[in-house]
């Protein structure tokens, strides 16, 4: 895993390739897993020692993923765990993984530190656009603070 500073993003759309839905746990918090649990069934999820996870298939991709000839798609949508929601951002009140100054992000006054994962295939690198800093930044932001769910420009397009 590469992390890299938001400030060096210069957009992100989601292409809906599938990558971070084929290699990746999917950690949950206790209520996601709960209500996986009782909307799916227990099947759907798998217990570590301390820990819940999205269930995967024999080939890694998660239980949940949906695919087409050309694109890939999540069918949990509206119980969509929060990790799968914010990737591939990493927000935190902490300089989690350095690179402070580039990271910093204010929200409503509240500096923030967001960093991106940069194995997405969604990223494109450069000078922050003001659809990315203004638009798309908040959002995820709003949903790693718990502000809001729903999900409009943090997610690809049926
Ligand atoms: S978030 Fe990135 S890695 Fe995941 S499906 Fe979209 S483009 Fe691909
Ligand atoms: S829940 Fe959806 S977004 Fe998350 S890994 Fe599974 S298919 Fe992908």
């Amino acid at each position: 895993m590469r992390v890299v500073p938001w400030s060096q993003i210069k957009s992100w759309h989601c292409i809906a390739c599938g990558k971070c839905c084929k290699h990746y746990d999917v950690v949950l918090k206790f209520p996601e897993w709960l209500n996986i649990v009782k909307t799916f069934g227990i099947n759907f999820t798998s217990p570590s020692i301390s820990k819940f996870f999205l269930r995967r298939r024999t080939d890694g991709s998660c239980i949940f993923l949906y695919e087409t000839r050309s694109r890939s798609f999540c069918s949990l949508q509206e119980h969509k765990p929060q990790a799968c929601k914010l990737w591939p951002f990493k927000i935190s009140d902490t300089p989690k993984f350095g690179n402070q100054y580039k990271a910093t992000y204010f929200y409503r006054n509240r500096r923030l530190f967001v960093y991106v994962d940069s194995a997405c295939h969604g990223l494109r690198f450069g000078e922050p656009s003001k659809e990315f800093s203004y638009s798309v930044l908040p959002e995820f932001v709003e949903i790693a603070l718990g502000l809001q769910r729903r999900q409009f420009k943090t997610t690809a397009l049926p």
